[in-house]
């Protein structure tokens, strides 16, 4: 008999009838033998709503106690969905992380769970009953209660599927993942399986399907995770070891395109690493995420230097690099996309990098920054382009 645990976003969750409909899901794979532990997220946009009213209050909630009305999200629809299950005469029962024992550590709004006493499920398990708990909060060294996250119901589920040695479902209201974002592409295709490092680079770039720390989890101790709809017969994708390459040999398995940055260029900076280290500092220190630096050759001892950075960060960003330049030399590009080919076979597979530039310059795109990682290539180009650039990878990748 094995233990499954489930994992329900809030969408599946969103209303009472909702909550009947898979409580009886449940039953249903109760009765096919299996032990079943369920994480819960809030109910539909139940967490936007509890800081809505916080913001109502003050715009600058205090951190402990936002943690602390956030986590009443999951309490609500656990405990609900217990009464559901017992409703229809099965044995259920609903926990918070301080029942369980999820111990966290790290700051409020993003702790990291650090253990779960997971004997609580297990006695439960024996005891017949269906186990629901309460997604996305654990409780500190302090005993307070902390959030994981945005999304952190994912990463619950994930560890308590490493502490009793489960299967993880994670349910959600996508049907799997895909080789590029169907919304943009209608000849994407799902993915039957992904390797835990493709997901987490998608994650990374912006394809929010999970949580990338309950990917962390999954890679860490090798726990696959399947991913889909719930109560449907279209099967989802399973997140797993891939083995270097994809089943089908292909180097490249995803494209990921995000529209949320824009390039700066600094113009005629004088070649002096401790200029560039004094900025790039300035505006670490400042919470302004940098990406995708390159730096032109020198020329009269003078250099050009590019990078990213989230739209939102635009005004902070100027400010800052007022204080190092002036305004003549500096010029931000908000027509930008950022591009990425994604493939743990590429690790294997040399070449590639060069057939997306090939392709791109054969049809007149042109790419002013490029970054890598053993198994991505990320580049930006105008954001005209970038049906062309999506068409084109998926054609020569054979995607
Ligand atoms: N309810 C939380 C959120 O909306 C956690 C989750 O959904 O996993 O972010
Ligand atoms: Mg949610």
């Amino acid at each position: 008999m094995a233990i499954v645990i489930q994992k329900y976003g809030g969408s599946s969750v969103g209303t009472t009838e909702k909550i009947r409909k898979v409580a009886q899901t449940i039953i249903s794979r109760r009765e096919k033998g299996d032990k079943v532990v369920v994480v819960v997220s809030a109910m539909g946009d139940a967490t936007d709503d509890l800081i809505n009213l916080a913001k109502a209050i003050t715009d600058n909630p205090d951190k402990r106690e936002l943690d602390a009305l956030l986590s009443t999200g999951e309490m609500v629809s656990s405990s609900l969905l217990a009464m559901a299950i017992k409703a229809l005469g099965y044995d259920a029962v609903s926990y918070t992380a301080y029942q369980l024992g999820i111990k966290t550590t790290g700051n409020y709004g993003k702790s990291l769970i650090d253990d779960i006493n997971e004997t609580k499920i297990k006695d439960s398990l024996d005891e017949d009953k269906i186990v629901i708990v309460a997604g996305f909060q654990g409780i500190n060294e302090d005993g307070d209660i902390t959030t994981l996250g945005r999304g952190g119901s994912d990463t619950t589920a994930v560890a308590i599927a490493v502490k009793v040695k489960g299967i993880c479902e994670i349910y959600t209201d996508v049907d799997g993942i895909y080789n590029v974002d169907p919304r943009l592409y209608k000849n994407a295709k799902k993915l039957d399986s992904i390797d835990y490092e493709e997901m987490l680079e998608l994650a990374s770039l912006g394809a929010q399907v999970m949580h990338s720390r309950s990917i962390e989890l999954g890679q860490k101790y090798r726990i696959p995770i399947y991913v889909g709809l719930s109560n449907s017969d279209i099967k989802g994708t399973i997140i797993k070891e891939v083995n270097n390459m994809n089943m089908e040999g292909k180097p490249v398995t995803g494209v990921a395109t995000s529209d949320d940055d824009i390039s700066v260029t600094l113009k005629e900076l004088a070649v002096d690493i401790n200029i560039l280290a004094d900025i790039f500092d300035t505006l670490g220190s400042n919470k302004i995420n940098i990406d995708m630096i390159s730096q032109t050759a020198p020329f009269n001892n003078k250099v050009n230097v590019s990078f990213t950075v989230p739209k939102d960060d635009l005004n902070e960003c100027r400010s800052i690099l007022l204080n190092f330049i002036e305004e003549n030399n500096i010029s931000m590009d908000t027509d930008i996309t950022k591009f990425s080919i994604v493939g743990i076979g590429m690790k294997s597979t040399s070449g590639v990098a060069a057939r997306m530039f090939k392709v791109f310059k054969e049809n007149n795109i042109t790419v002013k920054m490029i970054t890598t990682s053993e198994i991505r290539i990320t580049c930006s180009i105008k954001k005209e382009d970038k049906m062309k650039a999506i068409e084109l990878m998926a054609e020569e990748f054979n995607l």
